[in-house]
């Protein structure tokens, strides 16, 4: 491998300008975990660089956020600093951009009361809705990437010292971005290229539905909403330039019509998810809504994730990924989203991306009339597998394969 500091400041420049496309005189925020700040700094440099006006750091720190849910006083949880709110609204309307650092220990809150970790969560979801909102349209460019912690080394490779597993979750994490020591930016612009291959092509088909089955268990059906589009790679901010929201990503995505699921989801990797890791679970889904949940661990923070508010029991994303992508064939399972997520089919309950032709005109009525679900959450889970098959059925009832053994069928 190359000198590993040259490659990290490669991935900086690569998430300065790939991923957030920092124009001149624009603000930037960082949120990054107090572990992490030399590669903030890296980032900070780069948008400098690149005619940012002012950088903004939000800083985080596993351990306190830890000792704030066991030692808080109670009522903390079910309210939001209206400072919190009014820096993120005022950064959101004047279209700053937004760098999230995330490198959070997959199980760095297990044992923590969850009931305090779903009232945090609906107090900042309700106070947070009109920032959120324009996340979800992408009225601001924004990024999300990741940088190894010693916490997260450690639980991907408990086999490795923790400097060994930093080491080793560096070098799978530059490869996943494709950063070598050669282009990053060209390289991921090859990729996302590669990537609307495969939007173009299921745009062209405007399926109805799709039917998901595997030996994991899933046997599920899913209505697209009329006017729905698929995206990946790429994405068009509301300030008119492109920008990648995930560094890395994997996948392809739309969003399946809120009342249109019917089957089980069986997920097929575990999901670290408010600091608590659950395995073992499944959905059976009716209408689109989540009528029976199970989990062999963390079933109670699942069931919670499910019921922060209505929309959250039901479903936002359909994304597709091949099982032979890069991160999937590293056969790393490293308990983080942003990376497990690009190693296989995923769904997300709660929030759609509205991803429907002429959205930017609709209301909220009308969008939930097309099918799009509206909720304070959004969570990604796998249950992509070898054995994956998945039909798409055409308005005139033609089957065309669209995955065949886990991968693109074409
Ligand atoms: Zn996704
Ligand atoms: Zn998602």
């Amino acid at each position: 491998m190359a000198d590993l500091e040259q490659l990290k400041r490669d991935y900086a420049g690569l998430v300065i300008r790939s991923g957030l496309n920092i124009q001149n005189g624009q603000r930037l925020s960082i949120t990054c975990p107090v572990e992490c700040a030399d590669f903030a700094r890296l980032c900070a440099a780069e948008a400098y660089k690149a005619g940012c006006r002012e950088v903004l750091m939000r800083w985080r720190d596993d351990e306190l956020t830890r000792m704030k849910y066991l030692c808080a006083a109670d009522e903390v949880f079910d309210c939001v600093n209206k400072w919190e709110v009014d820096y993120l609204d005022t950064l959101s309307e004047e279209g700053a951009a937004f760098l999230t650092i995330d490198a959070d220990d997959p199980a760095g809150l297990s044992g923590v009361d969850p009931d305090r970790i779903k009232r945090a969560q609906i107090s900042s979801g309700k106070a947070l809705e009109a920032y959120r909102a324009r996340m979800m349209r992408s009225d601001c460019p924004w990024c999300v990437c990741s940088v190894p912690s010693k916490a997260w080394a450690s639980a991907v490779f408990p086999g490795l010292s923790e400097e060994e597993a930093v080491e080793r979750l560096w070098k799978e994490i530059l490869a996943a971005c494709r950063v070598d020591g050669g282009n990053a930016i060209q390289n991921w612009k090859d990729h996302s290229d590669e990537l609307r291959k495969h939007v173009d092509i299921l745009n062209g088909y405007n399926f109805k539905s799709l039917r998901y089955k595997n030996s994991a268990g899933t046997d599920v059906t899913v209505e697209l909403p009329e006017g729905h589009f698929w995206a990946g790679g790429e994405e068009k901010s509301g300030t008119g330039v492109f920008f990648s929201p995930n560094i890395p990503t994997e996948e392809v995505f739309t969003l399946p019509h809120r009342n249109g699921i019917n089957g089980t989801l069986v997920a097929t990797k575990p999901l670290s998810h408010n600091g608590t890791v659950i395995e073992g679970f499944s959905f059976r889904v009716e209408n689109g809504k989540i009528t029976e949940v199970r989990a062999e661990k963390g079933e109670d923070v699942l069931k919670n994730a499910i019921s922060v508010d209505e929309g959250a029991s039901y479903f936002g994303e359909v994304a597709l990924v091949p099982h032979d992508s890069p991160i999937s064939r590293s056969g790393v399972l490293f308990l983080n989203t942003l990376f497990d997520e690009n190693a296989s089919c995923h769904f997300a309950f709660g929030e759609a991306y509205p991803q429907i032709e002429g959205a930017e005109n609709m209301s909220e009525d009308e969008l939930k009339e097309r099918g799009a679900n509206f909720s304070m959450t959004h969570v990604d889970f796998m249950i992509g597998s070898e054995d994956l098959q998945i039909t798409g059925i055409t308005h005139d009832g033609k089957e065309i394969p669209v995955f065949v053994n886990g991968n693109f069928a074409f």
